[in-house]
């Protein structure tokens, strides 16, 4: 295989080598368990605690507040469900938006199956949530609020601090999916209200299989992994170290290196933006303009197939993603682009490109051609394309 151009940074980013770097001590020199009493092994023990402290300072947490999972649809699972549980005598009630992550979704409608009412609030066009319907859903027996940070698909930022202010007032739990936020926009626990947040590594140039959930001090949170008393006897299982120190060195090289590379992705973005709708006719782009991740660019061109760009992209060695990728399997598109009020058939022809830290403009510029060729080629075979050109010229 030939090199290829990499435009799907959202579905995972490649380790950096600093990170891997970072790890590779703890698989071949240093794997004790932290659990033995034997220094060898103990001394894991402080190293997980540098990490985890790491970690907290880039969220303005405490150490102790930092609890490793296995990634983000475990820190999702665990944040609804065991507050689902340990709230129960309070109430049943959770309010969510329709354009989570399945991690969420799905783990809501698990809930609703044993008993829980989950009240699922719309975005508006720009994928926004609306903060009046939030006031107008809240009640008596409200528990949670969980609300992502960011988008995966179209990369929409929420207001996340007018969100956190609106569940606190009310004496009510807020948690955040910040898996594609965390390492892209800066986050700060306290000024946004913040009383759990989901984060996974490979989602910032970190190692697949390790995540964490912040949990304020405070929330009475059940374990969800039963066992060992790791994780403050809230997460079982012996530590995952090369894990748990890939994802603090990559939270860490997030943090330290956001400003210079999501200032360049922001860039690049906005050029590939304003190219695709200059040059290619009858696209829309999907998500709000300027609240929007720094390195995602969603697009829907009429008369196109997602899936059939997604192939003609890789017979050129470009990687992207289109708004069914998660739904992959089925035909029915994107619940996100749904919910931002697309009909069916321009869902279809959606395309997600989400730039990463190795991005250039060289190669911006050689997927907006490829890409204009493509688009007319698939255009030029389709009788509604046909139709409608027909129309136009009457
Ligand atoms: C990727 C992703 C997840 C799942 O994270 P994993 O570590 O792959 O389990 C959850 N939420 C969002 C928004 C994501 O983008």
């Amino acid at each position: 295989m030939g090199k290829i151009i990499y435009l799907d940074n959202a579905a995972t980013t490649r380790t950096a080598p600093e990170v891997v770097e970072a790890m590779l001590p703890y698989f071949t020199e240093n794997y004790g368990n932290p659990s033995s009493i034997y220094g060898f092994a103990s001394a894991n023990k402080e190293v997980i605690t540098g990490y985890r402290e790491k970690i907290a300072n880039v969220l303005g947490a405490k150490c102790e507040e930092i609890y490793f999972t296995a990634g983000g649809s475990e820190s999702d699972n665990w944040a609804l469900i065991a507050t689902a549980e340990a709230y129960a005598s309070k109430g049943k009630h959770i309010i969510t938006s329709k354009i989570e992550h399945h991690a969420i979704l799905h783990t809501c409608e698990y809930l609703e199956k044993k008993g829980y009412d989950v009240t699922y609030l719309d975005v508006d066009e720009y994928g926004i949530v609306n903060l009046e319907q939030l006031k107008a859903s809240i009640r008596e027996d409200t528990i949670l609020i969980s609300i992502m940070f960011a988008n995966n698909e179209i990369g929409t930022i929420q207001p996340v601090a007018e969100i956190g202010e609106i569940a606190h007032e009310h004496g009510i739990l807020f948690h955040t999916d910040a898996v594609q936020a965390f390492g892209q926009v800066p986050i700060s626990v306290d000024e946004l209200h913040i009383d759990m947040l989901s984060a996974s590594g490979h989602k910032l140039n970190g190692p697949k299989g390790i995540g964490f959930l912040y949990i304020r001090k405070g929330v009475k949170i059940r374990s969800f992994i039963h066992g060992g008393a790791q994780e403050r006897k809230r997460r079982a299982g012996t530590e995952n170290v090369p894990g748990i120190v890939g994802i603090g060195t990559a939270a860490e090289r997030a943090a330290r290196t956001m400003e210079e590379r999501t200032g360049k992705e922001k860039e690049l973005r906005d050029h590939m933006i304003s190219r695709i709708e200059a040059e290619i006719p009858y696209c829309r782009l999907n998500g709000d303009r300027l609240r929007r991740l720094p390195n995602n660019v969603n697009f829907s061109f009429r008369f196109v197939e997602g899936e059939s760009l997604l192939i003609m992209l890789d017979m050129k060695g470009i990687c992207a993603s289109s708004g069914s990728a998660c739904t992959s399997g089925s035909l029915d598109p994107s619940h996100v682009l749904l919910a931002i009020g697309l009909p069916h058939e321009i869902a279809h022809g959606s395309l997600r490109m989400t730039l990463g830290e190795d991005t250039t403009k060289e190669d911006i510029d050689v997927v907006v051609d490829a890409l204009k060729e493509i688009v007319q080629n698939l255009r030029n075979m389709s009788p509604l394309y046909e139709d409608f050109i027909k129309k136009q010229n009457v």
